[in-house]
């Protein structure tokens, strides 16, 4: 991550790494914590649920949750939980439910939109079109704050294959943080982009990412997802 941050002049600091713990016992968990690592990110919110209270029942200090998987529209109230940052709003719908309910208890949840950069139909998020034409209600939301976007690279085996998306997407939060200035809309920061996973950090860190989720290059390979 260093070495990458070095490489386009950018500090280190700059960049959170999230070691997706998902499909990983509690005991690797907090042997990541106990070396130092506080943000972990899971895709299952009952998953990440469940070890939320078991990392506080085995007494793990300060650990930080990330919210990294779809949200099913019916699950969005477990997305309220003790989660420092959700980041794969992927449709209105989902962003208007989150914020009802988040209202209704009070709260103002840390969110990232979620970006269908490639195009694939596998995967979720707004088309960068989609995106643009739905931040006018997005933003009237009043219960969500927006702090940047995230997107899923297409695997390939090349990771410079993937560096055009990761641009992309800086690009894309560029446009909108001028369409959109935090000045104007504090209810939005634009300051994250999550993107680069194992297979890709280093070109992610290059183009711009401040959030990395990397889990098979920290717990090794996961023998079902
Ligand atoms: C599983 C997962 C990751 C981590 O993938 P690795 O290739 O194991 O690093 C990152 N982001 C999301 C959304 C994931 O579901």
């Amino acid at each position: 991550m260093a070495a990458a941050a070095r490489r386009v002049q950018r500090s280190p600091d700059e960049i959170t790494l999230v070691a997706v713990s998902k499909t990983m016992p509690l005991a690797l968990i907090a042997e990541a914590a106990q070396a130092g690592q506080v943000d972990f990110g899971e895709n299952r919110l009952e998953e990440l649920l469940e070890k939320v209270d078991a990392a506080a029942a085995a007494g793990l200090g300060t650990v930080c949750w990330h919210a990294i998987g779809t949200i099913q529209s019916r699950k969005t109230r477990l997305a309220l939980g003790p989660i420092a940052l959700i980041h794969a709003v992927d449709r209105l719908k989902i962003a208007q439910r989150l914020s009802r309910q988040a209202a209704e208890m009070g709260r103002t949840p840390a969110v990232l939109l979620e970006v269908n950069v490639s195009g694939e139909a596998s995967k979720h998020g707004f088309s960068p079109a989609s995106l643009k034409a739905a931040l006018p209600e997005l933003l009237q939301l009043p219960a969500l704050r927006y702090c940047g976007l995230m997107t899923m690279a297409p695997f390939v085996a090349d990771p410079e294959e993937a560096r055009p998306i990761f641009r992309e997407l800086r690009c894309l939060m560029e446009d909108i943080r001028r369409a959109y200035p935090p000045a104007e809309y504090p209810q939005a920061t634009w300051a994250h982009l999550s993107m680069g996973m194992t297979a890709d950090f280093e070109v992610a860190i290059e183009e711009g990412a401040t959030i990395i989720r990397v889990g098979t290059a920290i717990f090794g390979h996961r023998e079902y997802e």
